[in-house]
C-alpha cells in the first residue's frame, strides 16, 4: 500500500472506530492494591515481630536483617503464587529514563526431575545484572562489567500480568561491583537521607525534642497526548521520535481554548477509566484527570506519595499509560514537543518535606512557632534554587525539553521562585529588616503574626513560573513529561539539604548571641534573603522585560539549551554540593554528565536522520509524482489549445529542490565527527544540525500546502488532532 492510501485508510478507519469497552468494572475496596505486596499483605503473612521489623525497615529506612529478609522472601513469593506468578524480576531505573528489568523463574528441579519453586532472601535481596550493558558513563566495561541490583524493602512488589501470565516485580537500585551508583534510585535515596539529616539539626536547633525521620513528597502532575495508532502507523516521526518532524500549522490550532478541561471525548475517557482501575490495582492512587490545553492532550494527576514510592509509581504509571492507550488504539506521546505551534507537555513535580512528628515543613501552618519551621524550611528552598539554578536546569536538560522550554507556553529557562503576594511581602521585610523585633515568650510582633492568617491556598496562581510555591508545597514546573522524577527529586532534596546545614550552622551562632530563638531565626533569614532574595519572582516570567532584568539586574542565568546546561555537573560548586551531602562522588556525577550528553547526542542523531529519510523518501517522492500529473495535464490541456497556468508548479518545483539542497548538507553535518569534547559535539547540534532540520521542515510543510491532498503520505495535523 502506498503511503497516501495509508493516510486515507486511517482517516476511514477512524471515523467508523468504537471505544474499546471494559468488562463490568469493579468497585475501588475491591481492585485497591490487589496487586501490591503491601504492609497490610505481610502483616497478614508475617509472624509480629517479623512485621514489626520490616514495617520500622518500610518507614523509617534502617537496616533489615538477612533472617526477617529470608521469611519476607517466602511470604512474598507464596502470596505472588496464589496469584499465578510463575516469574519474578528485580525492576530497576538506569540513568536513562527508562525501567529495566531481568525476569527469573522461581522454579528449581529436585533430583526426581519434579519441578518445584523457591525463593530465599538472598534471592530476594540480590540480582545480578550486566552492568555494562546500561548507559554507565564509563563506570563499567564488558571486561569490567559486574552490576547488582538490590531490593529496596521501602517501595512495595507489585505483580505485573499480561494475557498469558503474571510477573513478580521488585522495586531495586541498580549499583556496580565497585558500589558506584548507576541508577536513579540510589541517589534518591541518599538525597533524602542527607536532607534528613540537615533538616534533624535545624529542627533540633529549633528546639524541637521528638524529631521522626524527614522525608519528601512527591505528586507528579503528568500531561500526555494521545493519537489514532492508525495516523501513528503513518508516521515514522511520531513512531521512532515521539514527535512530528514535519506537519504544517492546522488552520484550526487550540487559538479558541475550547479543549482545556472541556468534555472528555468518550473514547478518550474509556481509556482514562480502564487505565486508572490498572493503576488502583498497582497501588497507585491516581486522582485527578482532564483534557489539556491543546487538543489531543491530556492530564492525569495521581495523589502524592513518599518521594522514593511516587518515583516508582510514576515510572510504572508512564509504562501502564502507554501500553494501556496502545489496547485502546492511541498511541501515547509522553514527548514533550510533539506538535510545532502547539502547547507542549510538562510534568509538574508538587514536592514537599516533612515528617510524621512535626509534620509538612512547607505549610506555613497555624501556630507562630511551627511558622518558624516553616520559614527556615521556605527560606531553604529560597536559597537552594538561587545557589544551584544551573542545576535545577540542568536535571531537566534533554533534547526533547529543550523544544518547550522558554517556548511561549512553558516555563522560561530562568530558574526563578514564585512565593506569592503575601509570603513574598513576608521574606522581603525580614530582608529589609521591618521585622526585627519580636514581642514576649518568642512570639512574632503583628509583622510575622500575619502569616498565622495565611490561607493554605493564596487563591492567585502564576502559571509562568518554572518553581512556584502552591500553599503548602512547591511546584517544579519546568520538568519534562517523558522524564523520571528522580533527577528533580534529587536535585532539590540535596540543594535542601545544603541550604538546611548552612541554616543550621548560622542559626547555631545566632541562637548564642540573640536573646531569643525568633530574633535569631529572622536575623540568620535576613542575611539569606540579602544574598538570596534576588531569585524571587512573582510577575509574568514569559515576558521580554523579565527574560531582561532577570539576566541584567537580578544575576540569573537564562540557559537555553541542553548543551549549555549540562555542564553545570561539572561545575565546582555543584560537585562540591553532592560530593559533601554525599549524594554523589565526583566519579559518579561525572558519569552522569556523560550519560546524559550522550542520549542528547543520540535523540538529535536519530532525528537528524529521520528527516532526512522522511525528506527523502516520503516527501520528496509526493511533490515528484504531483509534479508529473501536473505535468502530463499541463501538456494534454496544451494539445487542447489550453495553457495552464504553471506557477503552482514552479512553487513545488523550487521547494522540492531546495529541500533536497538543504538535506545534502544536513547530511554532511550528521557525518561530522571531529569535535573537541562533547560539549563541542552538542554545541555542533544546537548551531547546525538543528538548525538543518529546522529549514528542511520548512520546505517539507510548504509542500504539504501545495501538493495535492489525496497525494499527501502523512497524517496531518488537523487529522492527528481532531479526529477521535
Ligand atoms: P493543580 O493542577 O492545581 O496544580 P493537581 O490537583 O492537578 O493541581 O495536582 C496537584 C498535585 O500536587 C497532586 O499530585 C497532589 O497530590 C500534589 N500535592 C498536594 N499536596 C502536596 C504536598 N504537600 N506535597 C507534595 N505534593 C502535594
Ligand atoms: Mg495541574
Amino acid at each position: 500500500m502506498s503511503g497516501n492510501q495509508n493516510r486515507l485508510q486511517a482517516i476511514t478507519q477512524i471515523t467508523n472506530r468504537a471505544s474499546k469497552l471494559l468488562d463490568k468494572p469493579e468497585p475501588l475496596s475491591k481492585i485497591w492494591a490487589e496487586d501490591v505486596f503491601n504492609l497490610q499483605k505481610m502483616e497478614e503473612a508475617l509472624s509480629k515481630n517479623a512485621f514489626k521489623a520490616i514495617k520500622k525497615t518500610v518507614q523509617t529506612g534502617s537496616a533489615l536483617d538477612s533472617a526477617t529478609a529470608d521469611v519476607v522472601a517466602a511470604a512474598m513469593k507464596d502470596w505472588a503464587l496464589t496469584k499465578g506468578v510463575k516469574f519474578y524480576s528485580h525492576i530497576f531505573y538506569p540513568m536513562t529514563n527508562i525501567t529495566a528489568e531481568k525476569h527469573d523463574g522461581f522454579i528449581i528441579t529436585n533430583s526426581d526431575g519434579g519441578a518445584i519453586t523457591e525463593f530465599t532472601g538472598s534471592l530476594l535481596i540480590k540480582g545480578e545484572p550486566d552492568g555494562s550493558s546500561f548507559p554507565n558513563g564509563s563506570l563499567r566495561m564488558t571486561n569490567a562489567a559486574r552490576g547488582y541490583t538490590a531490593w529496596d524493602p521501602t517501595s512495595p512488589a507489585y505483580i505485573m500480568h499480561t494475557a498469558n501470565g503474571s510477573t513478580l516485580m521488585i522495586p531495586s537500585v541498580f549499583m556496580s561491583w565497585t558500589g558506584e551508583a548507576l541508577d536513579k534510585k540510589i541517589p534518591l535515596l541518599r538525597s533524602i537521607s542527607a536532607m534528613n539529616e540537615a533538616g534533624q539539626k535545624v529542627l533540633k536547633l529549633m528546639g524541637e525534642t521528638d524529631i521522626a525521620p524527614l522525608n519528601s513528597s512527591c505528586g507528579a502532575e503528568q500531561e500526555y497526548f494521545l493519537v489514532d495508532e492508525n495516523f501513528a502507523n503513518a508516521r515514522p516521526d511520531l513512531l521512532l521520535a515521539g514527535r512530528t518532524l514535519f506537519g504544517a500549522a492546522p488552520a484550526k490550532g487550540q487559538q479558541f481554548d475550547d479543549h482545556y478541561f472541556g468534555a472528555i471525548p468518550e473514547r478518550v475517557q474509556v481509556f482514562m477509566q480502564d487505565f486508572e482501575n490498572k493503576l488502583y490495582k498497582l497501588g497507585i492512587p491516581a486522582k485527578t484527570h482532564h483534557n489539556e490545553v491543546a487538543p489531543g492532550q491530556f492530564e492525569i494527576a495521581p495523589y502524592y506519595e513518599a518521594a522514593n514510592v511516587a518515583a516508582d509509581h510514576q515510572q510504572l504509571l508512564m509504562t501502564v499509560m502507554k501500553s494501556t492507550a496502545k489496547e485502546h488504539g492511541f498511541l501515547c506521546l509522553l514527548h514533550e514537543k510533539p506538535f510545532a505551534g502547539i502547547n507542549g507537555s510538562g510534568k509538574h513535580v508538587n514536592w514537599s518535606v516533612g515528617n510524621s512528628t512535626q509534620g509538612n515543613l512547607l505549610d506555613p501552618g497555624q501556630t507562630p512557632h511551627d511558622n518558624l519551621n516553616f520559614l527556615l524550611f521556605c527560606g531553604a528552598v529560597i536559597r537552594g534554587v538561587h545557589k544551584y539554578g544551573s542545576l535545577l536546569r540542568a536535571v531537566i536538560a534533554t533534547a526533547s525539553n529543550d523544544h518547550r522550554l522558554g517556548a511561549n507556553e512553558a516555563p522560561p529557562a530562568i530558574l526563578s521562585v514564585y512565593l506569592g503576594e503575601q509570603l513574598e511581602g513576608l521574606f522581603n521585610d525580614i530582608k529589609n529588616g521591618k521585622l526585627l523585633t519580636c514581642a514576649d515568650a518568642g512570639f512574632m510582633d503583628s509583622g510575622l503574626s500575619q502569616i498565622l492568617h495565611f490561607e493554605r491556598d493564596p487563591g492567585d496562581r502564576n502559571r509562568t513560573s518554572p518553581f512556584a510555591f502552591t500553599g503548602n508545597r512547591f511546584e517544579f514546573r519546568a520538568v519534562g513529561s517523558s522524564q523520571s522524577v528522580s533527577g528533580p527529586l534529587v536535585a532539590m532534596n540535596t540543594m535542601l539539604a545544603d541550604s538546611l546545614n548552612w541554616i543550621s550552622d548560622k542559626l547555631e551562632v545566632a541562637l548564642t548571641t540573640s536573646e531569643d530563638q525568633s530574633v535569631a531565626v529572622i536575623s540568620v533569614l535576613k542575611e539569606l534573603m540579602e544574598l538570596h532574595g534576588n531569585v524571587i519572582f512573582g510577575g509574568d516570567g514569559y515576558s521580554e522585560e523579565w527574560h531582561k532584568l532577570a539576566v541584567e539586574e537580578r544575576g540569573l542565568q537564562n540557559i537555553p539549551t541542553t548543551a549549555d546546561a549540562l555542564p553545570a555537573f561539572r561545575e565546582e560548586s555543584v560537585v562540591n554540593l553532592f560530593e559533601s551531602t554525599g549524594v554523589f562522588s565526583p566519579v559518579e556525577l561525572e558519569s552522569r554528565y556523560e550519560v546524559y550528553a550522550e542520549q542528547y547526542l543520540l535523540s538529535i542523531e536519530v532525528e537528524a536522520k529521520l528527516t532526512v529519510d522522511m525528506a527523502t523518501t516520503t516527501i520528496y517522492p509526493a511533490a515528484i509524482s504531483y509534479l508529473s500529473q501536473l505535468g502530463v495535464t499541463s501538456s494534454t490541456m496544451s494539445g487542447l489549445g489550453i495553457d495552464l497556468d504553471t506557477s503552482l508548479a514552479s512553487t513545488i518545483a523550487v521547494e522540492a529542490n531546495a529541500m533536497m539542497s538543504v538535506v545534502a548538507k544536513l547530511n554532511e553535518a550528521i557525518a561530522a565527527d571531529e569535535f573537541a569534547d562533547v560539549e563541542a559535539h552538542m554545541h555542533f547540534c544546537v548551531d547546525v544540525i538543528l538548525p538543518l532540520m529546522d529549514q528542511t521542515r520548512v520546505h517539507g510543510d510548504a509542500l504539504e500546502t501545495l501538493v495535492a491532498d489525496e497525494l499527501w503520505p502523512l497524517p496531518k495535523y488537523q487529522e492527528m488532532l481532531f479526529i477521535k
